[in-house]
């Protein structure tokens, strides 16, 4: 396929569109709403944009309906929390039917699992002598899929942690003393649903999971043989070398790519929307497989 298509909704030629996919609004633990993303992402000159909230797609709705004639293509997103033997895994899903029955179904069910995860990290913040986290989470948070990092905002205003990362190390990280094994629904399940909804499927920024090189290689040997589809190979800040490495095994499993910022607001510390790096050209982008999107209008 050429390089160059034109896409006739954001005036671009395809090499030099600027997209993101993956990032959180507050219907998970974002800062900003979905149509503050729209806005911040139109100001950032993004062509293609998924908005990939943790287990909920609460958020898309209003993310379509601030995208409606405006220079910016919305794809469906979502960040599934997954088990993969004894880790906790995100896996991103890109470009379904947010209307699978599957797929609510399961989203049901990684809600509830949210929700009593937030209550028993709650409990265990109380043994530490720290109380009331739990209705202070759900209140800073305005609804009830409670993640950790609301947990550390938590312990960050009420002085008990400098900062987020801190509140990570001290209380929240596995082997911390408010941290719960997981329930979420094993990977081999999460990658099915999305794809059975119609979506592709990527392992979310790979390198996070500190795995060994071989761990890495067999959770990509069973993320294959699942049915998973390719790799984020850019997320948020990374260095060269790690992009390299990759865009390698990218290559290696015959994976495609995706990109994103994981822009979870300004105050995050981290880069800013689609700030992040270019795909390395030995990647193959998912989004030149998206026949539909390019001369097409919203689909909302
Ligand atoms: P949860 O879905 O509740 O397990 O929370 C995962 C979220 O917590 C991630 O998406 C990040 O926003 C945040 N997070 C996880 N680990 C860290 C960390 N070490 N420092 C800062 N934020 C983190
Ligand atoms: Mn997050
Ligand atoms: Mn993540
Ligand atoms: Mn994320």
């Amino acid at each position: 396929m050429p390089k160059w298509l034109y896409c006739k909704q954001t005036h671009l030629v395809r090499s030099q569109m600027i997209v993101d996919l993956h990032c959180h609004s507050t219907f998970s633990d974002g800062q900003l709403t979905p149509s503050q993303l729209i806005d911040k992402a139109i100001d950032a000159h993004i062509a293609l944009f998924a908005l990939t909230d943790h287990d909920t797609l609460e958020g898309l709705q209003a993310c379509h309906l601030a995208a409606q004639n405006k220079p910016i293509h919305i794809i469906n997103g979502i960040e599934l929390s997954v088990r993969w033997k004894l880790h906790d895994l995100h896996v991103i899903g890109l470009n379904f039917n947010a209307e699978h029955p599957s797929l609510l179904n399961l989203i049901h069910l990684q809600n509830i699992r949210r929700i009593k995860r937030a209550e028993k990290i709650g409990g265990l913040l109380e043994q530490c002598q720290i109380p009331h986290t739990y209705t202070k989470a759900r209140d800073l948070a305005g609804h009830d899929r409670i993640g950790r990092r609301h947990f550390a905002e938590v312990l960050v205003s009420e002085g008990w942690v400098p900062d987020i990362a801190s509140a990570f190390k001290r209380f929240l990280k596995r082997g911390r003393p408010a941290y719960l094994p997981s329930e979420w629904c094993d990977l081999a399940t999460g990658i099915e649903v999305l794809k059975e909804a119609g979506g592709s499927v990527f392992i979310a920024h790979p390198l996070h999971y500190r795995l060994t090189r071989s761990k890495l290689r067999s959770l990509l040997r069973d993320f294959k043989a699942s049915g998973g589809t390719g790799l984020e190979v850019i997320s948020g800040n990374m260095t060269p070398q790690q992009i390299r490495d990759l865009a390698n095994l990218c290559q290696e499993f015959e994976f495609f790519a995706s990109s994103g910022s994981d822009y979870h607001g300004d105050r995050s510390g981290r880069i800013s929307l689609g700030k992040q790096a270019a795909l390395p050209e030995n990647c193959v982008p998912i989004w030149h497989h998206w026949p539909d999107w390019q001369n097409k209008p919203d689909k909302s």
